[in-house]
């Protein structure tokens, strides 16, 4: 399958004359790592975008509560469409009656280690169960993403022990970019 195709359901949800979201024709910067980025989205409901780069695409989830630092929190996490590589550098607003119109910031981005299954990340995200170890500004650790109740719903949850302290995900109104130090208010009102 090449990009095109990969990128299929992106685009058609999109126009890109109309967007200013990435049209996955950019290439992105090289690295060996692969990469992640959270991305806090005050669309029709707010909630934080979860995506993993794996091959040449960011695999996404949307996670209405956000990544938790705590383990145990079990977080929903709702698969979306595949974005391009260039999307974890999307900040901004989208036009209100454009798909997923609403502002959007970078709250967190970085790289991160495949751990498991054995079988490897990919297959792993096909029968539903990976783990990997994150290396963001906010987030650092093992996290698992697990399928559950068949094929949409899926929850984000931090290994290890402990409970940790505070709510375990910043409040997304007052959460600030990791790029710019921007709120989505601030965001908004520089658009
Ligand atoms: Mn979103």
């Amino acid at each position: 399958m090449d990009e095109r195709e990969r990128l299929g359901d992106y685009r058609a949800k999109r126009d890109f004359d109309r967007t200013g979201e990435p049209s996955g024709d950019g290439v992105p910067a090289g690295g060996t790592k692969p990469r992640f980025v959270v991305q806090i989205h005050d669309a029709s409901t707010l909630h934080f975008d979860f995506r993993l780069q794996v091959g040449d695409v960011l695999k996404s989830w949307s996670v209405p509560r956000g990544p938790s630092v705590r383990p145990k929190d079990k977080r929903l996490a709702v698969p979306t469409e595949d974005h391009p590589l260039d999307y974890e550098d999307f900040e901004g607003v989208i036009a209100k009656d454009e798909y997923g119109g609403g502002t959007v910031i970078v709250w967190d981005h970085g790289t991160y280690e495949p751990l498991g299954p054995d079988a490897g990340f990919e297959e792993g995200l096909r029968r539903g169960h990976v783990s990997f170890r994150l290396h963001g500004a906010k987030l650092r650790g093992t996290y698992a993403l697990t399928r559950f109740r068949g094929e949409d719903d899926w929850l984000l949850v931090k290994a290890g022990g402990g409970t940790g302290h505070g709510p375990g995900t910043p409040n997304p109104r007052r959460a600030r970019s990791v790029r710019t130090g921007r709120t989505l208010a601030q965001v908004a009102a520089g658009a």
